[in-house]
């Protein structure tokens, strides 16, 4: 299917249409030998010695992966977590790098308390505001540009093309955290980012029965072989199994994400005006600060990840979540089922979530059931 020119869709449904050349099953063999035969010339003409480096199972999920974000390489990894520290230790101690305040709160821990001893200079700044981003960086210091957008977890949304352009002006990459966007609504690397990063985990896989993680490059250079070295070297690399379920996962992958964008632009704007909401976070409300940058890098929805703030403060947020039936009180996002969480509780000191706030990942149950659920749970939580 490379001959031909499809929407991302089509790729997706069929994985890119691939056929086992052995057996003409349409769906793949699980690979899963540890090792492969060398040549009695002693050579490995295959290309594969060992699957810690390599795996025949990864190859098509990564040449789909690739193909969905429009770049010239895939690597999957053995988390989200894996995958975005290779490409901080892929730089060198003494280089200094951009992230924003708000983030992924495991990736922000990391950076502050373990990147930073091994002498990355990490700067935290707001990345949403690209005048911050130009005063913060330094020109042919600033190695790396870190990026989340929407990001966790209050959803506010960077300008990818503009940021881009002053890291590249100063000799700095960009790498975007697209976890939440996916590529059905956004394509970093045609903005401007250098790498993208993605916890597979969340709506690549879709379905909360595996870990992984994914890199995917703009072009395949000396910083990409430095990040295949550290995956294959480190060993974060991902099981078989994984990656087979991984592949099965992204066949559905654009009727999920738009299902569950629809849905939560509906949660998003019923629950803006409801008696016991504070606020809600949503990049696809159209007075939300990151709307318009959103509307220009999003495409087809504003994605199904979401915040409300409770009126009644922190005892209010914790009493909806424990009231609810059909969202479920857990952790994690992009799955089918949605989610519930109180995020001040898991972040701890430090968190930029206000102690009122509940995160939900909107799944792909009956959206008028998401809405009256919530509302019973915030009803029950104000008597
Ligand atoms: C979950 C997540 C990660 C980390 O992925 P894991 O697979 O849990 O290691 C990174 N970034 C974002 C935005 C996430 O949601």
């Amino acid at each position: 299917m490379d001959d031909i020119n499809l929407q991302p869709d089509s790729i997706a449904a069929q994985a890119l249409g691939w056929i086992d050349e052995a057996t003409r099953a349409i769906t793949p063999p699980i690979h899963v030998s540890s090792t492969y035969l060398r040549d009695p010339d002693n050579g490995y003409r295959s290309g594969r010695i060992y699957a810690r480096a390599d795996n025949p199972a990864f190859d098509q999920a990564e040449a789909v992966i690739a193909r969905l974000e429009n770049g010239a390489r895939a690597a999957l990894f053995a988390s989200g977590m894996a995958a975005a520290t290779a490409v901080f230790q892929a730089l060198a101690p003494g280089d200094h790098v951009l992230a924003p305040k708000v983030m992924y709160w495991s990736l922000r821990n990391w950076l502050m308390n373990f990147a930073t001893q091994w002498g990355l200079n990490v700067e935290f700044i707001d990345m949403t505001d690209v005048g911050t981003v130009e005063a913060a960086i330094r020109p042919g210091k600033t190695r790396l540009v870190w990026i989340e957008t929407p990001a966790n977890p209050l959803w506010t949304i960077t300008d990818i093309a503009a940021t881009a352009a002053i890291a590249h002006r100063a000799g700095a990459l960009v790498a975007v955290d697209s976890t939440v966007a996916s590529p059905v609504l956004t394509r970093p690397i045609e903005h401007g980012a250098d790498i993208v990063m993605h916890a597979a985990t969340k709506y690549l896989n879709g379905h909360s029965d595996l870990i992984a993680g994914v890199l995917i490059t703009r072009e395949d250079d000396d910083f990409w072989k430095r990040v295949k070295t550290i995956r294959a070297q480190l060993g974060g690399t991902l099981g078989s199994f994984e990656a087979w379920l991984l592949l099965r996962g992204m066949r559905t992958l654009f009727l999920r994400v738009r299902a569950a964008s629809q849905s939560a632009q509906r949660i998003a704007e019923h629950f803006a005006r409801h008696e016991h909401v504070e606020a809600v976070l949503y990049p696809g409300l159209a007075d939300s600060h990151g709307h318009a940058n959103a509307a220009r890098q999003m495409h087809g929805g504003f994605g199904g990840m979401l915040s409300i703030r409770a009126k009644g403060g922190e005892a209010a947020a914790i009493a909806t979540a424990a009231n609810v039936a059909l969202w479920k009180r857990a952790t994690s996002l992009g799955g089918t089922e949605s989610l519930i969480e109180h995020r001040a509780s898991i972040e701890g000191a430090g968190t930029p979530a206000p102690v009122d706030l509940l995160r939900l990942s909107v799944g792909i149950e009956d959206c008028g059931d998401l809405i009256d659920d919530l509302d019973q749970a915030l009803r029950r939580a104000h008597r």
